[in-house]
């Protein structure tokens, strides 16, 4: 099995209870165990005039391949009613594969590590709650370098229950 860390994100219909659900259905993959969820963290959309996103991290042990562990995000975003109507908008629910192993993927429907994890302050911060901090990417850089250069600014921790 191979440890995966899947990045959700919401601005629609309830951001915390698409998360919720959300983990219930990663929690049912098939060849798949869930292994944790971060706390949820919400900041403002980085696009103005959207409503403020919801974000987590998840860790899986998988034993699917990425393109079809990739089908299957893709299935339950759909089921939580995704629509894609422009790149970048508002939705229900988003899962991107941040991390598949130390497999360095890049293929025209999947590229891995996720390419805006280093920017993103809503992914390293879940991330960190889960990975080790001695996570290495492909360039050397460790999760704690990633974390120096990527202030914890405009997120919120909303208290776990
Ligand atoms: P961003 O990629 O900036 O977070 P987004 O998540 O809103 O934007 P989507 O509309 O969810 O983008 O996905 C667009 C396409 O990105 C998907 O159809 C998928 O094939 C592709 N994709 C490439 N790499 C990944 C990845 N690591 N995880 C999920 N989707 C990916
Ligand atoms: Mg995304
Ligand atoms: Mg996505």
């Amino acid at each position: 099995m191979e440890r995966v860390y899947i990045g959700l994100g919401s601005n629609l219909a309830e951001p915390a209870e698409q998360l919720r659900s959300a983990v219930a259905a990663l929690g049912q993959l098939p060849h798949t165990r869930l292994v944790g969820v971060s706390a949820f963290y919400q900041s403002d959309s980085l696009l103005p005039g959207q409503p403020r996103y919801t974000n987590a991290v998840a860790a899986l042990d998988t034993d699917l391949t990425p393109l079809t562990l990739l089908d299957a995000l893709q299935a339950i975003e759909n089921d939580q009613g995704r629509e894609r109507l422009e790149r970048w908008g508002p939705r229900t629910l988003d899962l991107d594969i941040l991390l598949f192993g130390d497999r360095l993927i890049d293929e025209p429907r999947l590229k891995v590590p996720h390419y805006q994890l280093q920017e993103r302050a809503f992914v390293l911060y879940p991330l960190a709650e889960l990975a080790p901090q001695d996570l290495r990417l492909a360039d050397g850089r460790t999760l704690t370098d990633l974390l120096a250069a990527c202030p914890f600014v405009g997120l919120e921790r909303l208290p776990t229950d």
